[in-house]
């Protein structure tokens, strides 16, 4: 937004928010909108930001503290205005101010559009982490791609999800300052020439990145750091001569082909596309970012070998592993520096974050590609695989192979400090993608478990539930959230328990109003049973569903018996070029239409699919669950975030030994968490067993008929595909978890019949899940990564 205040910002919120509104925004009260007053709020609240964020500044300049850099082609951030309200303590006054008026604050903080500019789990990540920098007062700035439309929008049409482009932009952005003074020229293509012994690199296009700033505002509002999001421009908005020619379209051609760049957020998170348009984006934001850093480096330093103590760049993934050659051709190319010298140095500064092993997410490039674009960079790297083939002539391990550019092994050459995001995915790591890197460079993968912001996924989120827990134990436990565990004994205490349960019963209810409204009955004191996530076949939503089909079959069979009446609630989207699970989608709504109108059952069971499951769906969905499915093919799922949302806010987990599960597990107890199914090590053996699709299937008739109930129409056609694969390839062994899958479930209905026992499990879920802060995460990249420390505004 545009709009500078023309005024100094009142100190009272009330007034402050009626001033932007006339002179912000232009609008009388009498005549404003809810989007008018959601404007006038944000930016009323921005003003508040503005001068913790500059004393931030200022504190990192004086104390020339080590800045982060967190590169990221992601950043699920949601919405902003709560998140700021409730860490500068204003959420009090801003409902005060609605209510006078007679409107409701909450409908006016759900106008904001929800910021969707990533996929899921990676990208919602980096959301949490500049919550938690700015909350421990670590200098940093979140470096992304300011996308035009973010994820595409969901809806279903007879069951198919249909997708419709995001715009969450085509409304004023209240958090945002433009820069138009912070521009670089990012080149592509052209060639390489030698000029008196030095290499320069001539691009042969470039477009211009602008800078755009969101300040993110932590905790108590004592610290903010910066999220620059770059946007491309054309270098020549239009070409006149061809527009005075009458040729329009050729006129505008060229700014259509630069903003492309910043247009859409790639809809798949876990496969490489494989497209030019992607490597673009990647070398675009990237290359935007470390011009940006080295202009604030040597605002305050002149010697380049400084950059190690000075600056840490975390590359989130190998979407920004450009970064090492680039800082390299920079560092050498144009500063005159020696290639090792450059080497060294770019890998004082570089961490890189892994977060997957499944072979055909990790990234990589065709060499002809790569010299294409970024001719420089592919001599880079060439030099930089022999230089690694030289050292270690005994080794395989190689950055080109088969004509491509494998990211991963580059971020790893290239970086200090590799780390996995739960203990059982680092451990992996040695042993599977990087185990001769590893062997090479003992020491540089490290573990860092992610975290969650409590902020966000308790505060704001459960204001019932932190409530009772602020009156149990105090309010320090948002900004210290291992102080949860003081919550321990009041499991045992009967009045505790019953507040609990209420808080939980009252959120199901708020959730059940709001599915209700999408057109789905629902029973508030049914068991909430919850999976939310992507739809990828990793995270297995067939199984649950087969297993939901199961249980309506032996419901069926005996209507009458004793069983524990349960919502069944699924959200997700779906790459819309990922088929397979586009078909699950599909499998899941039909399910649901038969299963919830079955006269027999649905006092019993009922199948929810709200669509466009994003940030906002997230935050209604997660308090309300007393189920959390995290039922992973053991070894595929890197860490999971959800799982840890859920645990806070006493969901409890049946899950598989994958990902943060184990850790969940060890810290709440095996009691508090129903385990099923094969290890990551009894996976691999079990994929060896010829058949075992189908053994698993001979063994289980409950598993046969309800394969066979989807073979034979019961759901309506089309889904012989997932069919044959469960009982034939079957490489996510759903066949094969089916069955203690299945005993786990039951166990956990007979858990759910003793509520009391169930809401004490529950308790203890949150009481010792506060080690999952993102807060803890960040603190152990500044220890053992960034060797960063916390600042604080004097
Ligand atoms: C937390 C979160 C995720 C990650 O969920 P996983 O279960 O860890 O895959 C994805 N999307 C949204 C919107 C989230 O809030």
């Amino acid at each position: 937004m545009q709009e500078a205040p023309v005024h100094l910002p009142s100190e009272n919120l009330s007034d402050a928010i009626l001033q932007q509104l006339k002179y912000g925004l232009g609008k009388d009260a009498a005549h404003a909108t809810r989007t008018d007053w959601r404007l006038a709020l944000s930016l009323a609240i921005r003003d508040r930001i503005v001068d913790p964020w500059f004393a931030s500044t200022r504190t990192t300049y004086a104390k020339q503290g080590k800045r982060v850099y967190y590169l990221s082609m992601e950043f699920l951030i949601g919405r902003l205005l709560e998140d700021a309200a409730v860490n500068l303590g204003l959420m009090d006054e801003v409902t005060a101010f609605f209510d006078e008026r007679g409107l409701d604050a909450k409908a006016v903080i759900a106008d904001e559009p929800d910021a969707a500019l990533g996929n899921g789990g990676l990208g919602r990540l980096a959301a949490c982490f500049l919550e938690s920098m700015s909350s421990l007062g670590c200098p940093a700035h979140g470096y992304g791609i300011r996308y035009e439309h973010g994820l595409f929008r969901q809806s279903f049409d007879d069951g198919r999800q249909v997708e419709a482009p995001e715009d969450w932009l085509s409304e004023p952005h209240a958090w945002e300052f433009e820069r138009a003074e912070v521009e670089y020229r990012i080149g592509f293509g052209g060639h390489v020439a030698e000029e008196n012994g030095q290499t320069r690199w001539y691009p042969g296009e470039a477009v211009l990145a602008r800078a755009y700033d969101t300040p993110v505002i932590g905790w108590k509002g004592a610290w903010a750091n910066t999220l620059r999001l770059w946007s491309a421009r054309p270098e020549q908005i239009f070409d006149l001569s061809r527009f005075n020619a009458g040729d329009y379209y050729g006129a505008a051609h060229q700014e259509a082909l630069a903003r492309t760049i910043s247009r859409v957020l790639y809809p798949d998170d876990t496969t490489d596309e494989g497209k030019r348009l992607r490597l673009k984006q990647e070398y675009f934001f990237t290359a935007a970012s470390l011009h940006d850093i080295l202009r604030r480096f040597d605002s305050e330093y002149d010697d380049l070998s400084l950059l190690p103590e000075k600056v840490a760049i975390q590359l989130n993934d190998t979407h920004p592993a450009i970064a090492g050659p680039e800082l390299i051709r920079i560092l050498h190319d144009e500063r005159g520096l020696s290639f090792e010298q450059a080497v060294e140095i770019a890998r004082g500064c570089l961490a890189y974050t892994n977060h997957t092993l499944l072979p055909e997410a990790l990234e990589r490039w065709s060499v002809g590609l790569m010299a294409h674009l970024l001719p420089r960079h592919m001599q880079i790297i060439e030099r930089m695989d022999a230089l690694h083939a030289e050292a270690h002539p005994d080794r395989h391990v190689r950055l080109i192979d088969h004509g491509d550019v494998h990211m991963g092994p580059l971020a790893f050459t290239t970086a200090h400090r590799v780390n996995g995001v739960s203990a059982l995915h680092s451990e992996l790591m040695k042993d599977t993608v990087f185990a001769e890197l590893n062997r090479l460079h003992p020491g540089r993968i490290v573990n860092q478990t992610n975290g969650v912001t409590p902020r966000r996924w308790m505060l704001s989120a459960n204001p019932r539930l932190s409530a009772l827990i602020t009156e149990a134990i105090g309010d320090g436990w948002v900004g210290d959230l291992e102080q949860l565990q003081q919550l321990e004994p009041l499991a045992e205490d009967a009045g505790f328990v019953e507040a609990f349960a209420k808080a939980k019963r009252a959120n199901k209810a708020d959730l059940a109003a709001y599915l209700g409204k999408e057109g789905t009955g629902v029973d508030p004191d049914a068991m909430f049973d919850v999976q939310i996530k992507r739809i990828h076949e990793y995270k297995r939503q067939h199984l649950n569903i087969l297993q939901t089909i199961a249980l309506w079959q032996e419901m069926k069979d005996d209507p009458k018996g004793d069983w524990v009446p349960t919502l069944k609630i699924f959200g997700g989207k779906a790459a819309p070029g990922y088929f397979f699970a586009k078909d699950i989608i599909r499998l899941i709504n039909k399910v649901a239409e038969v299963v919830n109108r079955d006269p027999d059952t649905r006092h019993l069971l009922r199948v929810a699919y709200p669509a466009n499951y994003n940030v906002s769906l997230a935050e209604r969905l997660i308090p309300a669950a007393e189920v959390s499915q995290q039922i992973s093919t053991a070894g595929k799922e890197a860490s999971g975030t959800g799982n840890m949302k859920f645990a806070l806010n006493g969901a409890l987990t049946i899950g598989t030994l994958d990902g943060a599960n184990v850790e969940i597990r060890e810290l709440v107890g095996a009691e508090n968490f129903f385990l099923f199914g094969m290890t990551a090590e009894e996976v691999v053996a079990r994929r060896q067993v010829e058949g075992h699709a189908w053994q698993a299937i001979s063994a289980d008739p409950r598993l046969a008929r309800a394969l066979e109930a989807i073979r034979h129409g019961t759901f309506g056609h089309g889904f012989g595909g997932i069919v044959d694969n469960v009982s034939g390839p079957d490489y996510f062994l759903v066949s094969s978890d089916f069955t203690d899958y299945w005993r786990a479930s039951r166990e956990l209905d007979a858990a759910y019949r003793d509520p009391k026992a169930w809401t004490r499990k529950a308790i203890l879920n949150v009481a010792r899940s506060g080690w999952f802060s993102s807060d803890r995460t960040i603190r152990g990249y500044m220890a053992d990564i960034w060797d960063a420390k916390a600042l604080s505004v004097d």
